[in-house]
């Protein structure tokens, strides 16, 4: 196996696939696709056409996109509508008002998240595909691709892959994977298919002691993601902020759950709904992957951890 590991998304990113003799090109091109759909989401860099775009746009008027990114707001707004908002990519003014990721936490007033709610909803945005442009109807909106820009990436490196005839791969953009085809190198290890012909074994965090597996689950050609408190939250006066946004209140979440990973063979869908399903619950994340079972024939598995308080 060949790999090549970068850091994006303000993460660390690896692809690793089987050895072949066009091995370097390939990942050096997957680097590359990883690269581009940075320069087009990063909201931390101004010169992105995302930030350019939140920065330009004027309100009613519509605004020309990359077809790269119109793409990507069309995903994201198709799963905001299915997710009722609890998932939203608008949430960036409240995301950057919190300091979620930056390290400099604020703890916002009331007043403050309701000037920032006004700044918030994806039904604000409106996509013109004749035009290949977006129309945003107040101005202030920041959109946010924390939670979904990395399942895009894999999925865009996934299709290059696929084009290449790539039998195995396995990509992980920090703790966003995906797992495609038999993993070779087990079976060459063990000279044994593994359970599951070939399927990748993955072992998932114990939210409540990262060192520590909480479960095994078995993979192949699908993407595993995880949201949960314990990477990115910050504490105060003995509380626990989670670094997601419940879109509904502009607040962090107070989730009723620990962890959720969510398998399905699309990673954007992936990220979204793990997401989704730790905003929302259990209950309520069920609903959702109901529904877009029924709308668009795209399932998803999930394995949840409940809070322990
Ligand atoms: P990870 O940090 O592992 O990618 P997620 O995929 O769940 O975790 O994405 C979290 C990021 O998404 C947050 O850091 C923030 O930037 C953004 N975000 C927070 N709340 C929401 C929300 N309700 N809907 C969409 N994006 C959100
Ligand atoms: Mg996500
Ligand atoms: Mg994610």
């Amino acid at each position: 196996m060949r790999e090549v590991n970068f850091y994006a998304y303000e993460t660390y990113c690896m692809v690793r696939i089987e050895e072949r003799p066009d091995g370097p090109e390939v990942l050096s091109a997957c680097r590359d696709i990883a690269m581009r759909v940075e320069q087009t989401l990063n909201m931390y860099d101004d010169e992105s056409e995302l930030s350019a775009m939140c920065r330009n746009y004027c309100p009613g008027v519509p605004y020309g996109v990359s077809e790269m990114l119109f793409y990507f707001l069309n995903i994201n707004l198709n799963m905001a509508e299915l997710c009722e908002g609890a998932f939203d990519p608008t949430v960036g003014a409240l995301v950057r008002k919190w300091g979620i990721g930056s390290g400099k936490n604020v703890i916002p007033t009331e007043a403050e998240l309701a000037a920032l709610m006004k700044r918030t909803g994806y039904q604000h945005i409106r996509l013109l595909p004749e035009q290949c442009t977006a129309v945003i109807d107040i101005g202030g909106i920041i959109i946010d691709p924390g939670a979904s820009g990395k399942g895009f990436a894999i999925d865009l490196i996934v299709d290059y892959l696929k084009e290449k005839k790539v039998r195995s791969a396995c990509l992980d953009f920090g703790g966003n994977l995906y797992v495609m085809g038999s993993n070779i190198e087990e079976n060459e290890t063990h000279g044994v298919e593994k359970p599951g012909n070939g399927a990748w074994n993955i072992g998932i965090r114990h939210p409540d002691d990262p060192g520590k597996i909480m479960a095994q689950v078995y993979a192949k050609d699908q993407a595993v993601s995880t949201s949960s408190w314990y990477e990115h939250h910050f504490k105060r006066a003995g509380h626990i902020y989670s670094h997601l946004i419940d879109p509904s209140n502009g607040k962090t979440v107070e989730s009723g759950l620990s962890s959720v990973t969510v398998l399905c063979d699309r990673a954007i869908y992936a990220d979204i709904i793990s997401t989704a399903l730790y905003v929302l619950g259990e209950e309520k994340g069920k609903d959702v992957i109901g529904k877009l079972y029924k709308r668009t024939g795209i399932q998803t598995d999930y394995l949840a951890c409940k809070y322990k308080r």
